[in-house]
């Protein structure tokens, strides 16, 4: 804060329940911004529950997602039991990877939709296989030959696909790889909905779900300051209520239940069409999970009734409050903030829980980052040295082509020509070691974040195509909710000057 000499008391800012500077909070635990936004103007903030008010243990959740998919494609879909034992590693997919279902690849890109590395099965690919597969036509990403992997859910598809194609070449025949893409997701996708995969996290949770000592206390803070909040999530009722109640049942006295820190409770909320879609709102009872007969038309939510379904339409009809006072928290960039944010309705903040290590690998290597810049610039510079000594040789050149070139300059010119061609020589062996230790370096910081693909919001100099769509579409993100907790409910949430190429 800046010194006015009027400061108060500092045990009375404690005693008023004061919150820290943002020079206080670490950098894997702050809030960052790319559209300003005034937390005063916010009256009500909604929250998706998976991967968002709770955390899941990846690899955990990720070798129970693979190990029941794989028991549906061998008992249902006539997979040989031979694929349960291959070596399926949960670390080497990220979110952001783009799965090519016709070829067997999966590639990830820059923010220009540049293939910047792709792999089958385990082989990469090289440069000039990518750029004839990737780079002779424009690739239309929205056609059902690619699937995007955006939610952390997704990861076990990546890591399976690629795990399978590595096996299902090796086996006599061809492969189609369209086929057995299909078919893990529909195996992983029958998991999701049958049970098989929430009734185990049920029976275990502290092994599955991040407990968060400091969400109800975030919660709490919100609701002081005036803010309404509310739940909108996917799942369905039964396992809504057996997490929440995890998370938060008895964690402040105020609040015995977690249904106490919210004014609005929905479920199976089928976002994205939550929000461009107009079903209907459903009550539905806790006890059978069954809906309830209302009646006709729900004209009201309240916070002791658990709705299904519903829309953004009717939601601000019966809350009567207009879009850009509601903030949505969520960690799906298709489901729950690309929509919102290109038909301008709520306000968006996406956790995206591979930040805090993002942030700490970045942390850790800060000084081989900043080498990596300095060595790319005098790389950058030396080109250019070259250049303009190539330049020079080129008119040398033309000089002792020319016939009406005396003898005297055309012996200076020879010496002349010597030099530069001993010069160019040199910068070019100092340029290529250069390259070379810019690449190892380059290489070796890319390995810290994921073995194989790097940093998932960095792409080469880049933003990825997966960090270019949360810059683009969140106006905050963060690695978990409870990150907001030491920022003023009021605070005024402002995005960074971003200079443009020029401007630096
Ligand atoms: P939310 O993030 O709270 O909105 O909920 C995500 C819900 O989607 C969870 O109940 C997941 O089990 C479910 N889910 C995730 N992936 C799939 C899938 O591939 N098929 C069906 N449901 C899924
Ligand atoms: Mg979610």
């Amino acid at each position: 804060m800046v010194g006015t000499g009027l400061e108060l008391d500092p045990t009375i800012g404690a005693l008023l329940g004061e919150t820290t500077t943002e020079i206080d909070v670490a950098r894997k635990n702050r809030v960052f911004c790319n559209r300003n936004l005034r937390m005063d103007t916010i009256e009500m903030i909604g929250f998706d529950m998976d991967y968002t008010l709770a955390l899941y243990h990846q690899e955990k959740l990720e070798q129970l997602s693979i190990e029941l998919t794989l028991t549906k494609l061998i008992e249902k879909h006539g997979y040989p039991p031979a694929i349960r034992h291959l070596v399926y590693d949960p670390r080497w997919a990220i979110r952001g990877l783009m799965v090519d279902r016709q070829l067997g690849h999966v590639f990830k890109m820059d923010r220009h939709a540049h293939v910047g590395r792709c792999y089958h099965g385990f082989r990469e690919l090289d440069h000039e296989q990518r750029r004839i597969t990737y780079r002779n036509e424009k690739i239309n990403l929205s056609s059902d030959r690619f699937e995007w992997i955006d939610t952390l859910f997704g990861l076990p598809e990546a890591v399976m696909y690629t795990t399978m194609v590595d096996w299902a070449d090796r086996q006599t025949g061809t492969v189609d790889y369209d086929k057995l893409f299909g078919d893990i997701r529909m195996a992983i996708d029958e998991a999701h909905r049958d049970d098989t995969l929430k009734s185990v996290i049920k029976s275990d949770l502290a092994s599955y779900i991040v407990k968060d000592p400091l969400l109800g206390e975030t919660l709490h803070k919100f609701r002081s300051s005036g803010k309404k909040l509310f739940v909108l999530t996917n799942s369905l009722w039964d396992y809504t209520s057996v997490v929440m109640s995890y998370l938060l049942d008895g964690e402040r006295k105020a609040y015995p239940s977690w249904r106490n820190y919210f004014d609005i409770v929905i479920v199976g909320g089928a976002k994205p069409a939550f929000f461009n879609e107009l079903r209907p709102f459903v009550q539905i009872d806790p006890v059978t999970n069954q809906p309830i007969s209302t009646n006709g038309e729900i004209k009201h939510l309240t916070r002791d009734k658990i709705y299904q379904g519903g829309n953004v339409v009717a939601f601000e009809q019966m809350t009567g409050i207009k879009g850009e006072q509601v903030l949505y928290i969520g960690d799906h960039i298709y489901g729950d903030i690309l929509r919102l944010r290109k038909q301008h309705m709520w306000r968006t903040a996406m956790v995206l829980q591979e930040l805090e290590r993002e942030c700490s690998v970045s942390e850790r290597l800060e000084g081989q980052i900043q080498d990596l810049d300095l060595l790319d610039r005098r790389h950058r510079n030396l080109e250019s040295e070259i250049d303009y000594q190539t330049l020079r040789l080129k008119k040398i050149q033309r000089l002792l082509d020319d016939d009406s070139t005396t003898a005297a300059l055309r012996a200076r010119l020879e010496d002349a020509r010597k030099v530069t061609r001993l010069s160019v020589d040199a910068l070019r062996d100092r340029a290529g070691l250069m390259e070379t230790e810019v690449d190892s370096l380059e290489a070796r910081i890319d390995r810290a974040y994921n073995s194989h693909w790097g940093s998932c919001l960095r792409e080469g100099n880049e933003n990825s195509r997966f960090g270019e769509q949360v810059n683009d579409y969140a106006d905050l993100y963060t690695s978990r909710v409870s990150n907001f907790g030491p920022y003023s409910p009021l605070r005024y949430f402002r995005a960074p000057r971003r200079p443009m190429p020029h401007e630096i």
